[in-house]
């Protein structure tokens, strides 16, 4: 069989291929009429994200069995295209992990220690013994914000150097982090109470911001801030400032808003109280190597026809389950993200209902769609149909799967029932309207009428008069377009629940005016669209 790699792949992985006998070709900088010409001469396709796998790409692609991404992100290829082909893509999200890690160490100890600066000193003749004395660790409180995979190996690594350990996560049990002795906190007492920051979040809606000017005057005089997570999560000007000011002792950054970080845009020049590294946290040689080795174990693993554990779409499925589990599947991921949305914070339980239509068929790949719809909005790009089940798992979440004939409410239907950490349980039940158009039907106690696409605002309000007309005014004066509204009511109660449709994002100003309605109980606004 045969593999191109497009990109530069460390060498390792390219040899266990050829060990294995597969015939591998490298071409690098191949423009997408280049790629076309030659694709069709392959099996197997190794990239980085150099190289752009369009559709084009891939319906020139007809021996093409895998893509295999040398890395995390995967928006350099037509997923959507490729599992249309029956190609699956694999990517290797882990191989970073521990080079992340250990990289958020060495900046914890540089800014403790004053390590650069001293060492720059001494490099420039002179020899002080004053400025740079450093603090302790033990005894210091670090906080983590996001304690997932890199999070909690960085506790544990904390834990190491005797400091306690707190984590902002609203995403896992208190259970999980019990069992890595990080004691979960609200994001609030976080930053009242650590010594130490460091944030381990993916970029999400949420995350995109999420340290700031007023999140760092929350906290302690004398803190040190570190991020090696993703730039945008933190206001980098926000931080200069309070470096300046001295409320913040110390900040180490690996990642920035705008990369490459230039001259002009760097708000940190001159400063001495912070270390800067140019996105290193992944630059390791057994992270390089691990990349490769990975994908290529990946792509032998697909051309062999095994299930490949990183693989980021679906494994071909039997044609017959397929055409009856098709129209549900975009439906169920829509339905998982809507489901997040309502739960506000650690969902422990998932029971997913499958009413009438769907009782008698294999609905385990569906299960696992509602899985990623779930976790995408906190996961973001880490987590995929296949490796969904798993992160639940090691998340704590008891799924289970119902299998039912009939309901006293509907014929056909699928029923997702969320346990939360705090007790409430959450209800979206959605269906299949003209054969194929997916709706969502209720949630919670609230019967709805509304297709699950784009931008969605969940409103809950106490029934009084011209409660629509003051949010569409709002709205229509900031030029935002409604493309659909559904009120839904529940028998005999003082409250419903506004279903808003929209084209684009509410800005947080539009927000807050709209929060300033009296009666007006809640406001959500979802992104139901699941990303790849
Ligand atoms: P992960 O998905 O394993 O963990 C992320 C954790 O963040 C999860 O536990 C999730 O519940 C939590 N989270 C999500 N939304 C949150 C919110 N609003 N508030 C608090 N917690 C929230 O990810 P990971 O592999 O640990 O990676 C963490 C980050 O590090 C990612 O952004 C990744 O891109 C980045 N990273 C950077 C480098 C680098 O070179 N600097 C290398 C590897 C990874």
């Amino acid at each position: 069989m045969r593999i191109l790699v497009s990109d530069d792949v460390q060498v390792k992985g390219i040899e266990a291929l050829r060990a294995n006998g597969y015939d591998v070709d490298v071409k690098k900088n191949l423009d997408e009429d280049a790629l076309v010409k030659i694709i069709g001469d392959y099996d197997g396709l190794i990239t980085r994200s150099m190289t752009h796998v369009t559709r084009r790409v891939i319906e020139a692609a007809k021996n093409l069995k895998v893509v295999g991404r040398a890395g995390v992100g995967v928006d350099s290829i037509d997923i959507k295209a490729a599992t249309e082909h029956g190609i699956v893509v694999v990517n290797t999200p882990e191989s970073n992990t521990l080079a992340a890690t250990e990289h958020t160490v060495a900046m914890i100890m540089a800014i403790t220690r004053h390590i650069p600066q001293a060492h720059n000193s001494l490099m420039a003749g002179h020899w002080d013994r004053k400025t740079f004395t450093g603090i302790q660790l033990q005894n210091k409180t670090m906080g983590i914000i996001g304690v997932g995979r890199i999070g909690s190996r960085i506790a544990k690594r904390m834990q190491a150097m005797e400091m306690r350990t707190i984590g902002y996560d609203p995403y896992i049990p208190k259970e999980r982090g019990e069992q890595l002795g990080v004691e979960l906190v609200d994001l609030d007492t976080l930053l009242k109470e650590a010594d130490y920051i460091t944030m381990h979040t993916p970029l999400t809606k949420e995350t995109r911001g999420m340290i700031g000017k007023d999140e760092i005057a929350k906290m302690k005089d004398g803190v040190r801030v570190i991020n090696v997570s993703r730039g945008a999560v933190l206001d980098i000007n926000a931080l200069a400032e309070a470096l300046k000011s001295g409320h913040v002792a110390g900040a180490a950054i690996d990642v920035f808003p705008t990369e490459p970080l230039t001259k002009d845009i760097n708000p940190f020049i001159g400063m001495d109280n912070v270390v800067i590294t140019p996105h290193l946290g992944a630059s390791t040689v057994e992270a390089q190597e691990g990349v490769s080795v990975d994908v290529a174990s990946g792509v032998m693993a697909a051309l062999r026809g095994e299930p490949v554990p990183t693989a980021v779409n679906m494994a071909p499925i039997p044609k017959q389950v397929y055409a009856r589990i098709k129209p549900y599947f975009d439906l169920v991921e829509r339905m998982g993200i809507l489901g997040t949305a309502i739960s506000n914070g650690a969902v422990t339980g998932v029971n997913v209902e499958y009413i009438g239509d769907l009782a008698d068929v294999d609905t385990g790949l569906l299960t696992m769609a509602t899985l990623k719809g779930i976790l995408n909005p906190i996961l973001q790009d880490s987590v995929n149909f296949v490796n969904a089940p798993d992160l639940a798992k090691a998340r704590r979440m008891q799924v289970q799967e119902t299998k039912k004939n009939s309901d006293p409410e509907f014929v056909d239907a699928i029923r997702l029932i969320l346990q939360t950490e705090g007790g409430a349980v959450h209800t979206v039940v959605g269906t299949l309207f003209n054969k194929g158009e997916g709706k969502i039907v209720k949630i919670d106690d609230y019967r709805v009428d509304f297709d699950p696409n784009g931008y969605l605002l969940l409103i809950p309000h106490r029934n009084q008069p011209n409660m629509i007309g003051q949010i569409a005014t709002i709205l229509g004066q900031a030029g935002i377009n409604i493309t659909g509204m559904q009120v839904g009511e529940t028998a005999g109660s003082e409250e419903s629940i506004m279903a808003l449709a929209v084209k684009e994002d509410i800005p947080s100003d539009i927000l807050l005016k709209l929060r300033g309605i009296d009666g007006l109980l809640d406001i959500k606004v979802i992104h139901c669209e699941p990303q790849e």
